[in-house]
């Protein structure tokens, strides 16, 4: 399945029926595995031989789906998880514990701004937050000897920057850590980032995978191609015994292209626990069917809305990386050049208050806490999301009060214009 195209890889990857085996993924609704022997479980237990005992470590459907994910991104090895919070939790855990440092990009999502910056920063574990288009003096200030990772998204929710993933990832490599990208809003379908040099892949799967509002999950991708032992001082979690884990050394005994997966899931999966339903896995499989077919046609009506707004008088600004003129659109050319995302950011002249009132008017795009939908939504971050923020944060985050988050469905473009047109008429004074 490897060899064919990304279309195909959306709609068969991942699962290929045998003779009178179901065309439909199986939804293996289990929490458990039977087995002959305790001497066969043992074997399960010590990693010697693969199979599943307990679904809070591993699911078939849930492998099923990451493989195809797995494929899509061109990785080596996959998981999903309960959430994309779980997977940036899981990916940065894997390799920073307490008295580690990351780089981050200042503009990621706020969700994964507070986990870093608060939640992650109790665990002992700090954070250097750099803009996605600071010089490279500045990036290389950020690092520290006891830097771990680098952590961006390739288009930020949702200030819609774009990060610069080659530099990024140079840098990275140059102070012999993994660049982990959070793919979420351009997916695998506009951007690879191990094209880029990234290492290691997280997804919010609750977005454009999904892409229906149906189930809120996560996956992590690696790349295979970061070589742990070749640093083994820095990441001694992957390149010494686990005791926990029988003393496996899991650098060793899976190599490049699997510890990283198995010592999330043998080790954070067993003790945390955010695994993805087998339900909701094969929802995101009957996204990910689609994906490619969806993808086109949300970058579509997003760019023309962007272009709408642009010659409006009551929009101040906007922002969308496809849009010519935009400070991202270089960027974007260069990364995504079949389009970015269905999100578009934009100014209401009037301020916090006419963002505000201008969504109430309107009848197709609904406020909610989501994006990536196929019905169009809207959100106002400075009193939604990104609330915790005081203005300081906001202003790295590349938030300001004015912002309205729009983001365009699968519906017909010019009713999605006509609709924005009428709400901004309404809203006159
Ligand atoms: C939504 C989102 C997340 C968090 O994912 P959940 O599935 O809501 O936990 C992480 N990163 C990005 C870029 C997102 O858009």
């Amino acid at each position: 399945m490897n060899n064919y195209r990304m279309e195909t890889k959306c709609v068969q990857g991942g699962y290929t029926p045998g003779n009178g085996e179901p065309r439909q993924i199986p939804i293996v609704q289990s929490t458990t595995f039977k087995y002959n022997t305790s001497e066969d479980m043992g074997k399960l237990f010590d990693l010697e031989t693969s199979g599943y005992f307990y679904s809070r470590l591993q699911n078939p459907t849930c492998d099923t789906v990451a493989a195809k994910i797995c494929a899509l991104e061109g990785g080596t090895a996959a998981m999903l998880t309960s959430s994309g919070q779980a997977a940036n939790f899981y990916a940065v855990f894997n390799i920073a514990n307490c008295g580690d440092h990351v780089v981050a990009s200042s503009t990621i999502y706020g969700g994964t701004f507070n986990l870093f910056s608060v939640t992650m920063k109790k665990m002992g574990i700090e954070f250097t937050f750099v803009a996605p288009n600071c010089s490279d003096e500045e990036l290389a200030a950020a690092f520290r000897p006891n830097t771990k990772a680098v952590f961006g998204e390739t288009i930020a929710n949702p200030a819609l920057t774009v990060l610069d993933i080659e530099r990024f990832a140079k840098a990275a490599h140059e102070h012999q850590v993994p660049l982990i990208i959070d793919n979420t809003f351009a997916t695998p379908i506009n951007c690879r980032p191990f094209e880029w040099g990234a290492d290691i892949v997280t997804h919010s799967t609750t977005k454009y995978m999904d892409g229906h509002a149906s189930g809120v999950g996560g996956c992590i991708v690696d790349s295979g191609n970061f070589d742990w032992l070749a640093h083994a001082d820095q990441f001694p979690g992957l390149c010494t015994p686990d005791d926990s884990y029988h003393g496996i050394t899991y650098a060793e005994k899976f190599g490049k292209e699997g510890a990283f997966i198995t010592k999330a899931t043998a080790q954070l999966m067993r003790d945390f626990g955010s695994t993805q339903s087998p339900q909701t896995a094969f929802l995101l499989n009957l996204g990910l069917e689609s994906l490619h077919v969806r993808m086109a046609r949300h970058c579509e009506n997003a760019l023309a809305v962007a272009k709408f707004l642009k010659t409006h008088e009551q929009i101040t600004w906007v922002s969308y990386p496809s849009l010519e003129g935009d400070p991202y659109y270089e960027a974007a050319k260069k990364y995504m050049p079949n389009g970015t995302c269905g999100v578009v950011s934009f100014g209401v002249k009037g301020g916090r208050v006419a963002a505000e009132n201008f969504m109430g008017h309107l009848h197709i795009a609904a406020i909610e806490t989501h994006v990536a939908d196929a019905r169009s939504c809207c959100l106002h971050p400075a009193s939604s999301t990104h609330r915790q923020m005081n203005d300081e944060d906001l202003l790295a985050a590349g938030v300001s009060g004015d912002l309205v988050r729009l983001s365009c469905g699968l519906e017909n473009a010019q009713d999605l214009i006509e609709d924005i047109a009428q709400a901004l008429e309404a809203i006159k004074e």
